[in-house]
């Protein structure tokens, strides 16, 4: 859970801990796991160079044991990192062996993942056409193992490099699946891409009106000010309106091109200063954690001289050390005390888990991964059941014992990267990285297990609680999945609690 935020260094150190022990332990997989992540945790960070050579790490011990599966991930880990530093060329020979190794192992997930990467290094390489049949291909696979992510997302692709090719009568055919698969999914992403394409599919035809309405339409699709859609359709319609001789629509058109490519920009640097605002201010509190460290030395220092000035030497020594100490208490307190203030702004106070804040921050921070790596991202929202009676029946400061117990089973059955939340009085939110809504439930049912198997010691004595949990997988946004995913806890709530309800 430490992986996001200002708390690279920890999970790094964290990561460090585990490399150690694995590396006492002599298991191979266990330490490529940690480089992975490690890679992963500096890629992240913008240290591509340093996230290639934990990649290359792991990559070397895998290549020794049988785990080809987390082998071929590696590898295409390798390859998507070369395509970050615009060596795309080199990322694709990387992913060719991923798949090749992929293939060799049982897991098709991995596979399609890893295909999927591979159809699109082509088409950015060798254009449209040398990516379709990977694309074709990828879709074959997702088709015959019922991976509708992977099968909405190929037709998009397949219809955009058809269309691009000038093969409009098949791009017909295939928009209107992708767009079909697209609108099930819910993707708003998804689909008003695909609308683009249908509106260069019209346009291609010959017919621009009805690709001014298509473009529309994608933009009412999705309407969020800023998006690669809004510029987009601008620059598309800004195009046809020029040659329609709509001058003054083109130019508004342009006009708009120009005011969202602004916002885009204003947007990405704002997001920079506020990261570089923040790593102000962790630098700051270092500064003067130094700067407390150094006056308690000069204190210390100056305590001294005076008390052998006023004493004799050997009283001087035993004030000079009392003295010191008490400055040094004072100097780590104050140093505690900062600490504990940028805790605080995390952290729930009640049960040190993350507040609100920070855990939206990490929320999406995860769901931008999620989406880079089309991989799947859950939420769930856990409320604890019938806690009223029991605050009514023990008094608050019991309540309070429970609530801090929940939170602290809650967090420690987490993997390293779920993030743990209280929500507000007795609610927890929980976010899933990696794990899809079958995942999510068998995570939390075996946590709804353990935590009934296993009543409460309080003052009060020993409480049996239960918790009622609701999943969603996140689409669009983190909002809503956590709104989906309570409207689930309530529905469990109203089917007789301590249960575990997947939304939709
Ligand atoms: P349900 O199973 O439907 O969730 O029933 P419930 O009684 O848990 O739900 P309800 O929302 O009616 O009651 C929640 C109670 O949680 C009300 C409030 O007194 C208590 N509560 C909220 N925050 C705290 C807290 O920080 N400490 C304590 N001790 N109690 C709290
Ligand atoms: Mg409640
Ligand atoms: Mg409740």
């Amino acid at each position: 859970m430490y992986r996001d935020q200002g708390r690279t260094d920890d999970a790094l150190a964290d990561l460090a801990r585990i490399d150690t022990l694995a590396q006492s332990i002599g298991d191979e997989v266990m330490e490529a796991d940690a480089l992975q992540m490690r890679g992963t945790i500096r890629a992240e960070s913008g240290d591509i160079a340093g996230a290639l050579e934990s990649f290359h790490r792991a990559r070397d011990l895998l290549a020794g044991t049988d785990a080809l599966a987390k082998l071929a991930r590696t590898t295409n880990a390798i390859g998507i990192a070369y395509n970050f530093t615009g060596d795309v060329a080199r990322g694709k020979t990387y992913i060719e062996q991923a798949l090749e190794i992929a293939r060799r192992s049982d897991d098709r997930t991995v596979e399609l993942l890893i295909l999927g990467n591979l159809a699109l290094a082509v088409s950015a390489l060798e254009g449209p056409a040398a990516g379709l049949p990977f694309h074709y291909e990828t879709l074959a696979l997702g088709r015959e193992h019922n991976q509708t992510r992977v099968v909405a997302y190929q037709l998009a692709s397949i219809c955009a490099n058809l269309v691009t090719t000038g093969q409009l009568d098949e791009a017909e055919r295939t928009c209107d699946e992708a767009l079909e698969h697209a609108r099930t999914l819910g993707h708003v992403r998804l689909l008003a891409g695909v609308e683009l394409s249908m509106g260069d599919l019209l346009r291609a035809r010959g017919r621009p009106a009805e690709a001014l309405a298509q473009y529309e339409q994608a933009l009412r699709t999705d309407s969020r000010e800023g998006s690669m859609v809004a510029l987009q359709t601008a620059q598309k319609m800004a195009a046809i309106h020029e040659e329609l001789g709509n001058y003054e629509e083109a130019l508004n058109q342009y006009r708009r091109t120009v005011e969202v490519r602004d916002g885009m920009l204003a947007d990405e640097r704002r997001r920079t200063i506020e990261e570089l605002e923040v790593q102000f201010a962790a630098r700051q509190r270092d500064r003067e954690i130094d700067m407390l460290r150094l006056d308690a030395d000069l204190q210390a220092i100056d305590l001294e001289r005076r008390s052998w000035m006023l004493f004799g030497v050997s009283i001087a020594l035993a004030f000079t050390i009392i003295l010191g100490l008490v400055a040094w208490r004072g100097y780590r307190n104050k140093a505690l005390l900062q600490q504990q203030l940028a805790k605080l702004a995390r952290e729930d106070p009640l049960t040190g888990r993350l507040n609100r804040r920070a855990f939206l921050e990490i929320a999406e921070r995860a769901l931008a991964r999620a989406r880079r790596d089309k991989l799947p991202l859950s939420v769930v929202v856990g409320d604890i059941d019938d806690f009223k009676a029991l605050n009514d029946k023990y008094g608050h400061p019991v309540g309070d014992a429970v609530l801090v117990e929940v939170a602290a089973r809650l967090d420690a059955s987490a993997r390293m990267v779920d993030a743990v939340c209280r929500w507000g009085g007795e609610e927890f939110v929980l976010l899933l990285p990696d794990t899809d809504a079958n995942g999510a439930l068998d995570a939390m049912n075996r946590r709804r297990d353990a935590l009934a198997a296993k009543p409460i010691e309080t003052s009060a004595g020993t409480l049996s609680v239960t918790m009622t949990f609701g999943i969603a997988t996140v689409e669009d946004d983190i909002e809503s999945a956590i709104e989906a995913a309570d409207r689930a806890m309530y529905e469990g709530k109203h089917t007789g609690r301590n249960r575990v309800v997947v939304s939709g």
